[in-house]
């Protein structure tokens, strides 16, 4: 009998547990030995599944124990200081940062490091560097509060914008390689809704960049810097649960190494989520299929709620039809929207930024211009983004990578033709909510801050909130990698290296078979919805009833639409049962999770009676700061429990926005006032 048979029958295959265990204990990189042991049929050497030289050792301490769940799935035991879940940009930084402090981590991740998100980020990084005119944070501050529409929370906002000079200069040291002024400094460019002087100043040029690569550039960068710090990776491990005590302490996380089946509890004194966002719950996204907000949903079944998840931003210039993303830095670099009659409308909706308006304005300006019937093309349903007045030479050392993109997405030679352009879903301010140190908040009616034990969470999984209702042009590329070193300043100082554990106890949540057994379920799932039809569901329903322009009306439909396509879960088709590579499996997981922040993102949006950031209601125009400047905190049951919550699946409630500042003798909280660009 096979493993896998043996464990649906119900038989706790002993032998073949430690068969597997011992398979496991092969060296990473798999020598002849490693590779003929694992898989037989495996003509060249076993991937690198598990990376660094530490990792060797985190393998050959794992030990096998058996969970208690029906059908009995061997579990790989590994013990660590710190856990890290994801390997983009956010990911990376916690690691550098616990592998300096001396902690014993390791980093599990679905995706190659490298083939993180992260990778695809074009526009750059902002920070007050100065380098191309007089700038002071505070000014950096004062933007990030504004573009949030005021919802932002100024502890965390003052904090990044603090930093940030000293993270990119950091950045530069581990050897990312900027763009240069003349003078041979970081080249910094224009970006949406960066200003001098409080506003008063005019444009700032604060954006950072590599080309239009930056992303890559530093996601490389990072990686290179994890390596030469022997940071230990666990390469395609797809986490699925949090380890949750009964005290509400985080315990670790249970994965899935996709590559052998094997399931691999690892436990942790402190965990860290930055698994990225949720883009792909829309039909239409920038975002990589992989961003289906894992952290996000594993955080929401543990119990406790995602934050702010209304506040979905849409970036003016995806490619009309594609999605693709063509970076700000574009109209950064004096590129600018037209419509059919051939008008630079940004001027009549924001006078002095036009173009450079955050993304919620230009997003709704290029929505209305085509509802009042200015859009171009046949349907009357895009924009033009214009470059071809700008010199080659500066598209060719500015921006390169667009304008490769457009010619193969959009068969448009930037240097001679406008982009056919339309608003795309592009970025999740919401998420888990934490505190500026990176620390996940469980709020309760006395503390509205109170903090999980054990757990915190940086990057798009977070909502720190630094970017409240909207976040500007790159500052997430700044947040990710403030507050990744945040999170491993914060372990360090709780932390000593080498920790013992205490024993996880028997709860099913504490012990990982709770996991088990949904993915089981999930594993043998014979309903007769197939994960593709229910994906396409819920991204139509998301895309038509949470866009750009929301009513109370599209939006209570879209909670039943989305409360459906949920509940239809349970109807779910797999039809491969393997454990080994079983890419049905992983996307039927991940539909899960993608539904779990849709179904949230859709009631919260409903919940909010106004209009703020990229929450734009149709029947409530105007930011009510006296009802609504506040959190939305959203809990979701599980898909099998739709009357758990008055309101079918998703319960809602709120927490204050932070107000004070960290360091009030450099700055004083700014008071909210009409967001004119
Ligand atoms: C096309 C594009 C361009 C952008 N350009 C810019 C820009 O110029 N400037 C800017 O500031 N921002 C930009 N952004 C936004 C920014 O790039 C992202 O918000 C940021 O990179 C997210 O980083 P992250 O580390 O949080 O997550 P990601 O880079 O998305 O990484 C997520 C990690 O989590 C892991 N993971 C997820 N789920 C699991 C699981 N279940 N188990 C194990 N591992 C898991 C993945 O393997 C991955 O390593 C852009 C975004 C896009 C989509």
């Amino acid at each position: 009998m096979s493993l896998l048979a043996a464990a649906r029958s119900g038989v706790a295959a002993a032998s073949s547990a430690v068969a597997r265990a011992a398979a496991a204990a092969t060296p990473a990189g798999g020598g002849a030995v490693g590779a003929v042991g694992r898989r037989g049929l495996h003509a060249t050497p076993a991937p690198r599944a598990v990376v660094g030289a530490a990792a060797q050792a985190a393998r050959e301490d794992a030990t096998t124990t058996t969970a208690q769940s029906p059908h009995a799935y061997p579990i790989i035991d590994h013990e660590y200081d710190a856990i890290v879940v994801g390997a983009g940009g956010a990911g990376l930084r916690a690691m550098i940062g616990l592998c300096e402090s001396g902690l014993k981590a390791a980093c599990i991740t679905k995706l190659f490091p490298t083939r993180s998100h992260t990778v695809a980020a074009q526009g750059g990084i902002n920070a007050s560097l100065g380098n191309m005119h007089e700038d002071k944070y505070q000014w950096h501050m004062y933007d990030t509060v504004k573009g949030s529409d005021y919802l932002g929370d100024q502890d965390a906002i003052q904090y990044m914008t603090k930093v940030a000079p000293e993270a990119v200069i950091e950045l530069e040291h581990y050897g990312l390689p900027f763009s240069r002024t003349e003078s041979g400094h970081i080249y910094q460019r224009a970006f949406g809704g960066q200003s001098r002087e409080f506003g008063d100043g005019g444009q700032a040029y604060r954006c950072a960049a590599a080309a239009d690569r930056t992303g890559h550039a530093m996601l490389h960068t990072l990686y290179g810097q994890a390596l030469k710090h022997d940071a230990t990776f666990f390469v395609e491990y797809f986490a699925l649960d949090l380890l949750m005590d009964d005290d509400g302490r985080c315990r670790g996380v249970l994965a899935l190494c996709m590559e052998d089946g094997t399931l691999h509890r690892f436990r942790s004194h402190e965990t860290i989520l930055a698994t990225g966002g949720y883009g792909r719950c829309y039909f239409s996204a920038t975002s990589a299929h992989t961003c289906t907000g894992d952290g996000n949903a594993m955080v929401a079944r543990a119990g406790l709620p995602l934050q702010d998840l209304e506040f979905v931003q849409f970036h003016p210039t995806g490619i009309y039809g594609a999605g693709c993303l063509i970076t700000e830095g574009s109209r950064g670099e004096g590129g600018f929207l037209k419509n059919s009659i051939g008008e630079r409308f940004m001027e009549r909706y924001a006078p002095s930024a036009k173009d450079l308006a955050s993304r919620d304005v230009v997003s709704r300006a290029m929505t209305m211009e085509i509802q009042e019937g200015r859009g171009v093309g046949p349907d009357k349903d895009h924009i033009l983004l214009h470059l071809d007045h700008l010199p080659p030479e500066l598209l060719n050392k500015r921006l390169p990578g667009i304008s490769e993109t457009a010619k193969i997405f959009a068969g448009v030679d930037v240097t001679k033709e406008p982009i056919p352009v339309l608003p795309t879903v592009h970025y999740n301010m919401g998420g888990i909510p934490t505190n500026w140190r990176g620390e996940v908040l469980s709020p309760t009616k006395e503390d509205p801050n109170a903090v999980v034990p054990g757990l915190l969470a940086a990057g798009e999984a977070a909502c720190a909130s630094v970017h409240g209702a909207n976040r500007l042009g790159a500052n997430s590329l700044l947040d990710i990698v403030v507050f990744g070193r945040a999170c491993a300043h914060r372990v360090a100082e709780r932390l000593k290296p080498n920790t013992p554990h205490e024993p996880l106890g028997n709860a099913p949540q504490t012990t990982g078979e709770a996991s088990v057994e949904s993915l089981d379920d999930v594993r043998w799932a014979d309903g007769g919805t197939r994960t593709s039809v229910l994906r396409l569901e819920m991204q139509k329903a998301m895309q038509n009833h949470a866009a750009v322009f929301r009513t109370q009306k599209t939006l209570a439909a879209g909670c039943d639409k989305l409360d459906a396509v949920y509940a239809k879960y349970g109807d779910l088709k797999i039809s491969d049962r393997e454990m080994v590579w079983n890419t049905d499996l992983i996307e039927a997981l991940e539909l899960r999770n993608l539904l779990q922040n849709a179904v949230v993102t859709m009631h919260s949006a409903e919940a909010r009676k106004e209009s703020r950031g990229a929450h734009a209601r149709e029947d409530f125009t105007e930011r009510d700061d006296v009802a609504w400047r506040k959190h939305t905190l959203g809990w979701v049951a599980p898909h099998d429990e739709p009357a758990a919550h008055p309101r079918g699946f998703v319960k809602i409630d709120y927490r204050p926005v932070i107000n004070e500042t960290l360091y009030p003798e450099e700055q004083k909280p700014f008071p909210p006032k009409a967001r004119v660009y």
